[in-house]
C-alpha cells in the first residue's frame, strides 16, 4: 500500500479554511434553507398554501429582506437550486441581498436518499455523477459552501455495517469533489431521532459512524481544516420514556465528538432535528456551557425546522406580516447565537411556536 497523497495547494486551502472559519465566526451559524421542493410543500401547506414557485419565492424573499441585523447571527444560509437564481420582487438577486448582508451562501447538492438492499429499510444518497460540474458552476455562481445529507437509523439491527460504510465513503467523495471546485463541504450524517432507544444508544451509535466518516475523509484525502461537521446532537429517541436533562444530552453530545472528531476541523454545525425550536437553543446552549470536555472545536446552529417554524407561522403567507415573520427570524437568530457562545438565558426568547416539537417521521429534506 502506497501512502503517497497532496493535499489541495496552499491558495485553495486558504480559501477553504477561510469559508469554515467565517461560517463559524463567534455567535453566528448557519440557516438552513435548502427545503426542497416538496418539503418546502409541506411547511407551504401547513400554512395553507399552494406549492408553487412563486409561493417558495415570496417565502424565501421574506427570509433574505430581513434588516441587515440578522446578519449578526447568521454567517451562511444553505439554499436549494432554485433559489440561487431567484430575484426579489423588485428584479435583486437573492443572492446579491444575501451578500449584501455580508453571509455566505451553501447549496445542497445531494440530491435525496435511495434504498441500499439487503438492509433494513436503511439507504444511501445520490448525487455524485455530475456533481464535478454542478460544483463549479455553483462556485461561479456566488456559493461558497455545499452540504449533503447522509441518513442513518437507530433500530435493533441498524445502523448497519453496510449503511456505516457506504454512506461515509459517499460524504468522503462529496466532500472530495467539493474541496476540489473551492466549496467547503459540510459532512452531514444524520441519525435519526426515530425510535424508543435511549441517550446512550445514540451516543454509542454516533460515534461508530462518525468514526467511519473521519476515517473515510481520510481515505480520500479531504483537508479537514476546510470542512465542516452537521451531526445530529446526541439525544434520545423521540419515543424514548426516559427523559434527560440538557446538561446530560450535552455531555453525551461533546463526549461523542472528543472521541471522534479531529482538532483540525474548524467547527460543527449541528442540525435541529426535529427538537422544538427552544430545546434547540437550549440544547445548544447547554453544550457550549458544558465543562470538564475538551472542545477544540466552534459549536453551533445550522438549523432548518428550528430556525423557521415560527417564521411561517407568523407570515401565514400574508403580505401584512412579512414584517412579523421577519422579527420571528431575528429573535431565534439571536437566541441561538447566544448559544453558540454558552450565553443563552433560556426561556428568554418565546417565539410563536417555540415551545412546539417539530419532529417529523422518516424525515427527508
Ligand atoms: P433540521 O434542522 O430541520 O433538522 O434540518 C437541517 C438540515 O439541513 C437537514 O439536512
Amino acid at each position: 500500500m502506497t501512502t503517497y497523497f497532496n493535499y489541495p495547494e496552499p491558495a485553495l486551502r486558504d480559501e477553504l479554511k477561510r469559508i469554515a472559519n467565517a461560517i463559524t465566526a463567534p455567535g453566528k451559524g448557519i440557516l438552513a434553507a435548502d427545503e426542497s421542493g416538496p418539503t418546502m410543500g409541506k411547511r407551504l401547506a401547513d400554512i395553507g398554501l399552494e406549492n408553487t414557485d412563486d409561493h417558495r419565492r415570496k417565502y424565501r424573499q421574506l427570509l433574505f429582506t430581513t434588516d441587515k441585523s440578522y446578519a449578526n447571527n447568521v454567517s451562511g444560509i444553505i439554499l436549494f437550486h432554485e433559489t440561487v437564481y431567484q430575484k426579489a420582487d423588485d428584479g435583486t438577486p437573492f443572492m446579491k441581498l444575501i451578500k449584501d448582508n455580508g453571509i455566505l451562501a451553501g447549496i445542497k447538492v445531494d440530491k435525496g436518499v435511495v434504498p441500499l438492499m439487503g438492509t433494513e429499510g436503511e439507504g444511501t444518497t445520490q448525487g455524485l455523477d455530475d456533481l464535478n460540474t454542478r460544483c463549479a458552476q455553483y462556485k461561479k455562481d456566488g456559493c461558497d459552501f455545499a452540504k449533503w445529507r447522509c441518513v442513518l437509523k437507530i433500530g435493533k439491527n441498524t445502523p448497519s455495517y453496510t449503511a456505516i460504510l457506504e454512506n461515509a465513503n459517499v460524504l468522503a467523495r462529496y466532500a472530495s469533489i467539493c474541496q476540489m471546485n473551492g466549496l467547503v463541504p459540510i459532512v452531514e450524517p444524520e441519525i435519526l431521532p426515530d425510535g424508543d432507544h435511549d441517550l446512550d444508544r445514540c451516543q454509542k451509535v454516533t460515534e461508530t459512524v462518525l468514526s467511519f466518516v473521519y476515517k473515510a475523509l481520510a481515505d480520500h484525502n479531504v483537508y479537514l481544516e476546510g470542512t465542516l461537521l452537521k451531526p445530529n446532537m446526541v439525544t434520545a429517541g423521540q419515543s424514548c420514556s426516559k427523559k434527560y436533562t440538557p446538561k446530560e444530552v450535552a455531555k453525551a453530545t461533546v463526549t461523542a465528538l472528543s472521541r471522534t472528531m479531529p482538532p483540525a476541523v474548524p467547527g460543527v454545525t449541528f442540525l435541529s432535528g426535529g427538537q422544538s425550536e427552544e430545546e434547540a437553543s437550549v440544547h445548544l446552549d447547554a453544550i457550549n456551557k458544558l465543562t470538564g470536555i475538551h472542545k477544540p472545536w466552534a459549536l453551533t446552529f445550522s438549523f432548518g425546522r428550528a430556525l423557521q417554524a415560527s417564521v411561517l407561522k407568523a407570515w401565514g403567507g400574508k403580505d401584512e406580516n412579512i414584517g412579523a415573520g421577519q422579527e420571528q427570524l431575528k429573535g431565534r437568530a439571536k437566541a441561538n447565537g447566544e448559544a453558540s457562545l454558552g450565553k443563552y438565558e433560556w426561556g428568554s426568547w418565546k417565539g410563536l411556536q417555540g415551545d412546539q416539537g417539530l419532529f417529523i417521521k422518516d424525515h427527508t429534506y
